[in-house]
């Protein structure tokens, strides 16, 4: 499952810190989302006031983190970064909290995640700056209440409509990355190649834009392959033939489809006759956790018109048969 892989393995350390774009201008695309952070942060940081909290939503992989990291550095403050899974109890929260400065950013990524029990203490961490902590038990128990400093939530989640309402509520801006086209993802496959000081031909860059799912991260795993292919198969040039080869090795289509999305869209055109059918039950069926087809999978396949999300479940389209080689009758 290449797509799933290269979303959830990261370049090593060193490598993503030199490609994490770190301001604005070097940030490609996102058009709308990124005019609203530059008003929001420009005007926090003229008043000297810590920016507001911000709701980040979109697929893996498509700049969140980034785009935190660069509110850090707008905001001339500290960007810590967790996850909602990992913060388990109230006191992980609490930890956190008060280990921050005035002004930092606190970047919790797939915020609904975030177990409920703890999600009540952000409310008034977000709203109030403290958070009523349970000491003792039985008859002694008691709340303290901690004040933490005023700090600025950016959560990231992968679908807005996971959020509960009173968490959603208390975010002053939401705002949705979408996937990126061929021309935004060929510019961030060229910065890369740049900054890796790889040659690249437009051809050869185009053919990795187009496969890359709409998303930089994966765009950036792609040219990490593509660039050793071209040592090993040709004379480290980017060219067009040679991204085409090395992207066939890794089963990626022309469409962009992975071995795991195809084997999705069969199971849903053969084995359910192209009817509806359930989360889960697919995810039983094609072998893979459903999280991961929910989040990697199910959206870019849902995106591209492959599969529809309807009430009764999920359903392959004409489009979705055509991909693997069948038509409506086959289906
Ligand atoms: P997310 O937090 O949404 O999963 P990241 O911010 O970690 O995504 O992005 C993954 C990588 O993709 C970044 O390290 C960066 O190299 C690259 N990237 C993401 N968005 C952009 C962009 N708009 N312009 C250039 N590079 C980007």
């Amino acid at each position: 499952d290449y797509f799933a892989n290269a979303l959830s393995n990261p370049l090593n350390t060193q490598t993503e810190s030199l490609l994490r774009p770190p301001s604005f201008d070097e940030f490609v695309g996102q058009k709308k989302t990124v005019e609203r952070l530059k008003i929001m942060s420009g005007a926090a940081r003229k008043r000297g006031e810590p920016l507001n909290h911000i709701l980040l939503s979109g697929p893996p992989g498509l700049g969140k983190t980034s785009l935190s990291f660069i509110l850090g550095a707008e905001m001339g403050r500290n960007v810590r970064i967790t996850s909602g899974p990992v913060v388990e109890k109230a006191g992980d929260l609490a930890g956190m909290l008060t280990n921050l400065e005035e002004g930092d950013i606190l970047f919790i990524d797939e915020i609904h995640r975030i177990p409920k029990t703890v999600e009540e203490y952000l409310y008034s961490a977000m709203e109030d700056y403290c958070i009523d902590i349970m000491i003792d038990q039985g008859p002694n128990a008691r709340s303290v209440r901690l004040n933490i400093p005023r700090f600025t939530l950016v959560g990231a989640t992968t679908r807005n409509g996971l959020l509960t309402a009173p968490l959603r509520s208390r975010f002053t801006l939401q705002t949705r990355l979408d996937y990126y086209g061929p021309e935004d993802l060929l510019k961030i496959v060229q910065r890369t190649c740049q900054l890796l000081s790889v040659p690249v031909e437009t051809e050869g860059g185009l053919e990795i834009a187009r496969r890359a799912r709409g998303t930089p991260r994966i765009a950036n795993n792609l040219v990490n392959f593509v660039r050793d292919y071209a040592e090993e198969k040709g004379n480290g040039t980017i060219t067009r033939p040679i991204a085409q080869a090395a992207l066939e090795l890794l089963e990626i289509d022309a469409r962009g489809l992975d071995e795991m999305d195809k084997r999705i869209l069969r199971v849903m055109a053969t084995t359910y006759n192209s009817r509806p059918v359930g989360l889960n039950t697919l995810a039983v069926a094609v072998g893979e956790e459903s999280h991961t087809l929910e989040e990697v999978h199910e959206p870019y396949l849902i995106q591209s018109g492959y599969i529809q999300r309807t009430a009764q479940g999920r359903v392959i389209t004409p489009d979705g048969l055509l991909a693997i080689g069948l038509t409506a009758s086959e289906g």
